[in-house]
């Protein structure tokens, strides 16, 4: 195949990426963007492979047959619930990929400096995407601890390590031999680096942190493409690096922290939050019906809990149940309920809930106050008022839902155990709040029973 011939083809995929992410910004697209995405991949792996004589044809069906296999295991065996922990290994097996990419250039290794730095790059970039993703997935499967971990001189430490990894990278630069000691001190200091950079992070701040993973992947992908010169390595890199860095934009705004505040890892120090007590007021399905029954503006508010009840269906149905009973029915989304940008929307996606009855936090909480009956499915820290009122709270400044601010609030949930942030939640002990305790699909399951009844 000519350049010209691959290069058109390269083209094509790259118009592909471009319609498939424009789809995957809104969730009725969604299925359609992924799939044009993909299609736009398998055109360039395929092209790519077939011309460019890389490897005997019988490596590449080995290795196309092993990841066929890894990912239809993966995607018939991973629980929707671990979707988050599952995306968060798909960013570290990119930022893999990307340093084994840079690091094969090697050898024989280029004297043009231009792609030794971008081969540093991707070992660099590679590096810290590759461990700081597997911390990320320690921290949300709750393998690590989800809180943040500090300790004295940490940033002096972390500093150092910088520091230790520009000089590497430039020894690394001006004798590109992989077999010296800059280069393996430029590998084992972008390793580290991402470890040390993830640890002072705390739970809440996590979605910000995946969303700066994704997008250092990309980054490490586009420095491989032009490490190895490969057109559509760098564009697809590129636009994964870019749309990465606006949905981390989206979520430094949705948890209220600037970028600069993220890139310095500066935030997640620990604050002591204020001991929260008070009376909670339990409450029945039977009593909880009477009340929905009664009410004319319900607003369910769907977190984590949802997703691990996989109540999506029942509350839907609920939903349907209230209107019918004359109702007005919305859903409140908050940007980082869930385990994942988008989660929420996901699993009501599935369930089929109109997308109008979807509110943003925005546009909701000045509704709050005309809300009969707030029902908080399973989500805890994203409608926390301690994020609003106590500044020693490590989620101090984070927008929430003000569920609060509705007459009633039921809170669906097993126990009083704090959210992923690890913060009690004064919610819980609020005059207008009542618990509703139990599995959230279970409870939800006993109102749909009683509405049918
Ligand atoms: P939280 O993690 O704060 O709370 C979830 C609640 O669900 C828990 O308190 C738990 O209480 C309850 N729960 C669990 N299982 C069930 C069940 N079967 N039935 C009923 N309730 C259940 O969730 P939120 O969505 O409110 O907040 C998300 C948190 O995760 C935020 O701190 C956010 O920063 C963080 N995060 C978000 C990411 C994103 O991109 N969206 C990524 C990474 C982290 P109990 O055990 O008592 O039932």
């Amino acid at each position: 195949m000519s350049d010209l011939a691959i290069n058109f083809v390269y083209v094509a995929s790259a118009l592909l990426f471009i319609l498939g992410l424009k789809f995957l910004s809104s969730p009725a697209t969604a299925r359609r963007g992924n799939v044009l995405s993909a299609l736009g991949m398998l055109l360039a792996i395929a092209v790519t492979l077939l011309a460019r004589d890389i490897l005997d044809y019988r490596w590449i069906a080995v290795a196309v047959l092993a990841g066929a296999i890894i990912g239809a295991l993966a995607a018939r065996l991973v629980a929707l619930t671990s979707m988050p922990e599952m995306v968060a290994l798909f960013n570290g097996s990119g930022g893999g990929a990307s340093l084994l990419v840079g690091w094969s250039t090697l050898y024989p290794a280029s004297d043009s400096v231009f792609t030794l730095v971008t081969v540093a790059l991707s070992i660099l970039i590679g590096g810290v995407t590759l461990t700081g993703s597997i911390m990320a997935w320690g921290k949300l499967s709750e393998v690590i601890t989800t809180r943040a971990v500090v300790f004295g001189l940490q940033r002096l430490l972390n500093s150092l390590i910088v520091v230790a990894l520009v000089a590497s990278g430039v020894l690394f630069v001006m004798n590109p031999d992989p077999t010296s000691p800059a280069f393996f001190a430029l590998v084992g200091f972008s390793l580290l680096l991402g470890v040390m950079a993830v640890l002072p992070i705390g739970g809440a701040d996590m979605p910000v942190v995946i969303s700066l993973l994704n997008s250092y992947s990309g980054l490490a992908a586009c420095a491989a493409g032009f490490a190895i010169n490969n057109n559509i390595l760098i564009v697809a890199g590129s636009l994964v690096g870019a749309s990465g860095i606006i949905l981390t934009n989206i979520m430094c705004k949705a948890m209220n922290r600037s970028l600069a505040n993220v890139l310095f890892s500066g935030f997640g120090a620990v604050k002591v939050a204020s001991k929260v007590e008070g009376e909670v007021k339990p409450i029945s399905v039977d009593d909880a019906f009477l009340i929905l029954e009664a009410s004319s503006a319900v607003t369910f508010v769907p977190g984590y809990g949802m997703a691990v009840a996989q109540a999506q269906h029942v509350v839907r149905e609920l939903g349907e149940l209230l209107e019918k009973n004359g109702a007005e029915v919305t859903f409140a989304i908050h940007p980082v309920a869930g385990r994942m940008p988008g989660h929420m929307n996901v699993l009501l996606a599935e369930a089929n809930v109109p997308y109008d009855q979807l509110v943003e936090l925005e546009d909701i909480n000045p509704r709050m106050g005309m809300i009969d009956v707030a029902v908080v499915i399973g989500a805890n820290d994203v409608v926390n008022p301690a994020a609003r009122e106590d500044e020693g709270s490590p989620i101090y400044g984070m927008p929430i839902i003000n569920v609060d601010h509705a007459r009633t609030v039921f809170v669906l949930k097993r126990s009083m155990a704090s959210g992923f942030s690890g913060v009690d939640n004064p919610l819980f002990f609020g005059d207008n709040t009542r618990m509703l305790f139990g599995d959230a699909k279970e409870s939800i399951s006993g109102l749909v029973a009683q509405f049918k009844s």
